[in-house]
């Protein structure tokens, strides 16, 4: 999960690092407010997660509060590369002596942390990493030994950052190590670190990217997530402890086990490709090993849904959880969703096979749900689905 900059310097004030005081506003009137409470010259900066925004046009210095408001007003709803400014971040205007680049991130290839450090930061990084690559120093760091004041040093040394910026670089570089390591943090990149006219280091940017896995341990970090920006279905099933991806196509996916359910998709989108309108698997969701009739119920509610979706493949193999007990809570599912007031009417087309397949369709048969097909090949099961889909489309 990546931050907005103002995130990643609320969590960089914490740890003590240097950043300028700052305030969010979501209008031009807002922006007035906070750069009056401020004073002064203010920057207005677009809070979109993505970089370039220098660039972009959606970073302006004002000189009051009265051009602060005019300015925010350009940037709110402003497109970078396209991401809609829905806010802006009003901080007061720092006089910058010098641009550096700092961030620490993981180094999958080498398996290893790396810092990455630059006198020539700022908004042209990736063109000097390109044209004067020596210029950029990459230092490997071992999660062991981590990085204290003495390491941190030689890390803004090796960046070429100027004897006057080195100790307040280093005491930086230190505390960002924290936020990387305490925050489980995958990349913590501050571009530009920057030497003020007074001589203060200070992190004038700040991106940040969270490890998701670690979510169980920083139980906090559920206060960054964009509720805005998520998708509204895949947030309910989130809720619901759905494994469950929102992709574009028509046939909704039901699967048990996630690779099962990635090559399903494989498979419909290849029986789509000979079917008019090329219809394409609508999302990915594994309902996992043991799939209750609540969870197959919760599952095809989610699908159903979604409204693009016109015909749904449940395509699951019977292992510890055998196919009657699918078969009974595809069953059950119908029943629940009837009761919800959510009575399913498109096709739905079914392959069990594995554990107990043939006492599945037995029950699915017998019990004559409206709409429902049973087809016994994956292959041919996808095809099916795909025609059903494009007929519905
Ligand atoms: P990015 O382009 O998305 O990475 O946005 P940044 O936050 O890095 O801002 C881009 C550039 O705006 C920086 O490299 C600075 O040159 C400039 N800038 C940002 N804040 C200030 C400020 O307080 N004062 C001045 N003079 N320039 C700033
Ligand atoms: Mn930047």
């Amino acid at each position: 999960m990546d931050l907005f900059e103002h995130q990643a310097k609320e969590l960089f004030a914490e740890y003590g690092i240097p950043v300028p005081r700052g305030i969010v506003a979501h209008t031009a009137e807002e922006a007035r407010a906070a750069a009056e409470q401020l004073t002064g010259r203010v920057v207005v900066k677009a809070q979109v997660k993505t970089g370039g925004r220098g660039k972009a046009g959606g970073v302006k210095v004002a000189d009051d509060a009265a051009d602060a408001e005019q300015k925010a007003g350009q940037i709110l709803g402003m497109d970078i590369k396209g991401h809609t400014v829905h806010k802006v971040l009003i901080e007061e205007a720092s006089d910058i002596a010098e641009e550096y680049y700092f961030s620490f991130l993981l180094d999958r290839a080498n398996r290893t942390f790396l810092a990455i450090c630059s006198a020539s930061g700022g908004m042209d990084i990736e063109e000097v990493a390109h044209t004067a690559p020596e210029k950029v120093a990459k230092v490997p760091v071992s999660p062991l030994t981590g990085v204290d004041l003495a390491r941190a040093r030689e890390i803004a040394k090796a960046g070429g950052l100027p004897e006057r910026s080195l100790d307040g670089a280093a005491a930086l570089i230190e505390k960002i190590w924290a936020v990387f390591v305490d925050e489980d943090a995958s990349l913590v990149e501050v571009n530009p670190l920057i030497l003020a006219a007074d001589g203060q280091v200070k992190a004038l940017d700040g991106k940040v990217t969270l490890d998701e896995n670690a979510e169980f341990r920083q139980k906090e970090h559920v206060a960054y997530v964009d509720k805005a920006a998520e998708d509204p279905l895949e947030a309910r099933a989130k809720e619901k402890n759905l494994n469950y991806v929102k992709l574009d196509g028509n046939v909704g996916i039901i699967g048990n086990g996630a690779g099962l359910v990635m090559s399903t998709l494989d498979v419909v989108a290849y029986a789509g490709e000979s079917v008019p309108g090329k219809p394409k698997p609508a999302n990915f969701l594994d309902i996992g090993g043991g799939a209750s009739a609540e969870v197959m119920a919760n599952g095809l509610e989610i699908i159903l849904s979604d409204p693009a979706v016109t015909s749904v493949f449940v395509n699951v193999f019977g292992g510890i959880t055998a196919c009657d007990a699918v078969a009974n809570g595809i069953v059950s599912a119908f029943k629940l969703l009837g009761e919800r007031g959510e009575t399913v009417t498109r096709p739905l087309v079914v392959r069990l096979d594995g554990n107990n397949a043939a006492l599945g369709r037995e029950i699915l048969q017998s019990a004559g749900l409206p709409g429902v097909e049973l087809v016994d090949t994956m292959d041919e099961a996808a095809k099916r689905a795909a025609e059903l889909a494009a007929v519905g489309a």
